[in-house]
Parts: C-alpha cells; structure tokens; sequence
C-alpha cells in the first residue's frame, strides 16, 4: 500500500472580478469548499489512480474536520491514520481568485501543526506495510522524517516533496533520509540555490540534490516538463500537451502517481513518465484533490 504523512486542510475559494485592499469588502461571484492540504491530494491522486492508500494525519473536532473526513472516505483513502485532535482546529486555506485567475491564499496549520512522534507510533503498522511512503513539508518534518526511517526499515521507498520549501533550505541530513527528492522550480532554488530554466540547468541542480545524499532527484518545470536523475538512469519528459485551465495541485498529482507508478514496479524513468502525464491531466480540472486523474485517464494520454 501507499502511505502517506501530511497535511489535511479544507479549502474555501473565493471566486471575484478582482481581490479586495486591506480594508475593503467586495462582493464575490461565488465560492467552493473543497479538500486541499499537500497530504490529503497526494492521497487521493493515489487512491483515484488504484493504489491502497492510507492517509496518517490530524483535523480538529469540528465540522470541517468532519467535512474533511467524509470527502477522504468517499474517495477511498484510509482515514484510519487520521487523528481527531480535540485540541486543535482542522487546517484550513483561506484562498481568493480573480478574474486573471491570479490568487491570494492564507494558511492557517492548526490540527497540521500539532502532529508529533506519537502520530508516527500511532501508525506503526500502516508505516511498516508501506511500499512507498509520500512526505511534504506542511506538517512538522522531525515527526515526518521518523516515519521515513520506519518505511525504510521495512523495505518502502520514500519521496519527499520539499514543498513549501523553507527559506533557508533543509537541515543537512535530510535528503540522507528520504529516497527520492521532487522539488519544483522555486523549490529547487532554495535547496541548492540554482533555478532551473531547462533541462540542463536540471541536470545540474538534480547532480548537486544527489551530492546531498538523496538517491534520486526529480525536478519538476511546471509547463516546461520534468527532469529525473539517479544512479543508474537519467532523462527529460517534455510536457504532454492538454488544455490547462488550473494548475493547483499539479504537483501533487504528479508525486500521487509517482508513488503509484513506484508501488505498480515501474523503473525511475516510466514512473517520471506517468506522474508528468498525471500532473498534465490534474490542470485540464479546477480544485486541489478534486483534479486528479483515474487510470484510465492516465493511459489514454500515455497511449495516445
Ligand atoms: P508544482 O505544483 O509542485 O509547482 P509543477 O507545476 O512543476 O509542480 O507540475 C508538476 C508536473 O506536472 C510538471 O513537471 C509537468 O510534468 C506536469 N505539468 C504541470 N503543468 C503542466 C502543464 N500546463 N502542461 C503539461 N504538464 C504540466
């Protein structure tokens, strides 16, 4: 099965003309609560693709927690691993979108925030079963990274999605501890300080990702495509062509299908090669969990 450790949160988007001043109230088209959080996407990419998917996190005890809990099941996810934490909130994205489609989005972490060791012993056991396990950065990282170690230890795979990256880059010994790192431009630019253009520029950052202990670096382009490095294999995947109307959670897709891919046996390469086509497919819908692709999306524009 495919683990995943990360952030839960409901979305409510706005949708206006134009986003408001400090100060001012405008009246907005209309809006949508949607499931959102870096965690909870890349469980339900994976859960639509096929795969077992167990999601370990927190919300609080309150209806969007609830709310949350009822999407994830109807979509299939496990939420045996998620905790409802009657001292905290659920994590919400607070995000407005204007007519450009530009946006505004405030984070609040709550229930997010408050995961620590015990929600990693809590799961033990959805860990030790895991054939891959998929980390992001909205949640606190020591408690995500004790889950890598017992992944690993079981014989999973584990690929870290440095997003948001911090300002700084990662601690050290970080990539030591992961599998497989999949950072985007700007993300790649704080853990190396290079932001790459093109495929050779990729290259080089995923060579100096390497030289920091991570087996394997993916560097995702956005609409330029994505570049992967390990030991054995190299290459670029242009971009699949699609009519993108939304590019959240893009990203998200892309690692969901990756850690499909990856569970499913497939070399480095052809998992690269379905995760850019699952990322394409994730912007040609609106919303965060509710864009991701199925199988049978994914293999026609593999096939075709
Ligand atoms: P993030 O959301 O983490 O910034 P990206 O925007 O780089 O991630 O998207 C992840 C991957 O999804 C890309 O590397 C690419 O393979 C695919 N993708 C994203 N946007 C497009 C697009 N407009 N057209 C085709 N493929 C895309």
């Amino acid at each position: 099965s495919i683990a995943v450790f990360g952030s839960i949160n409901i979305d409510l988007t706005t949708y206006g003309a134009r986003l408001p001043r400090p100060g001012e109230t405008l009246h907005g088209d209309r809006y949508a609560i949607g499931l959102g959080g870096k965690g909870c996407n890349q469980a339900v990419a994976a859960s639509r693709l096929g795969a077992p998917t167990v999601l370990i996190g927190r919300v609080g005890d309150d209806t969007f927690g609830q709310r949350a809990l009822a999407d994830l099941r109807s979509t299939g996810v496990s939420t045996d691993g998620v905790l409802v934490d009657a001292g905290a909130e659920t994590g919400i994205a607070v995000i407005g979108v204007d007519a450009e489609a530009q946006n505004c989005i405030t984070v609040v972490g709550g229930a997010n925030m408050a995961i620590d060791a015990s929600d990693v012993e809590r799961c033990r056991g959805a860990l030790e079963g895991a054939s891959v396990l998929l980390l992001q950065l909205e949640t606190p990282l020591d408690a995500g990274l004790l889950a890598a170690d017992i992944v690993r230890a079981s014989g999973g795979r584990v690929i870290l999605d440095p997003a948001p990256a911090p300002r700084g880059g990662l601690p050290a010994d970080v990539l030591a501890r992961v599998d497989i790192v999949t950072p985007n431009e700007t993300e790649t630019e704080l853990l190396v300080g290079l932001r790459p253009g093109n495929p050779e520029e990729a290259a080089r950052a995923a060579g100096m990702l390497r030289a920091q202990g991570v087996a394997a670096a993916v560097v995702k382009l956005g609409a330029a495509g994505v570049y992967y490095q390990d030991a054995e294999s190299e290459g670029f995947v242009p971009p699949f062509k699609v009519d993108s109307i939304d590019t959240v959670a893009a990203g998200d897709c892309f690692n969901g299908g990756l850690g499909y891919a990856l569970s499913q046996g497939a070399p480095l390469g052809e998992a690269i090669r379905f995760a850019a086509a699952c990322g394409a497919l994730s912007t040609t819908k609106a919303g965060a969990s509710s864009s991701a692709p199925t199988l049978a999306e994914v293999e026609a524009l593999l096939g075709g």
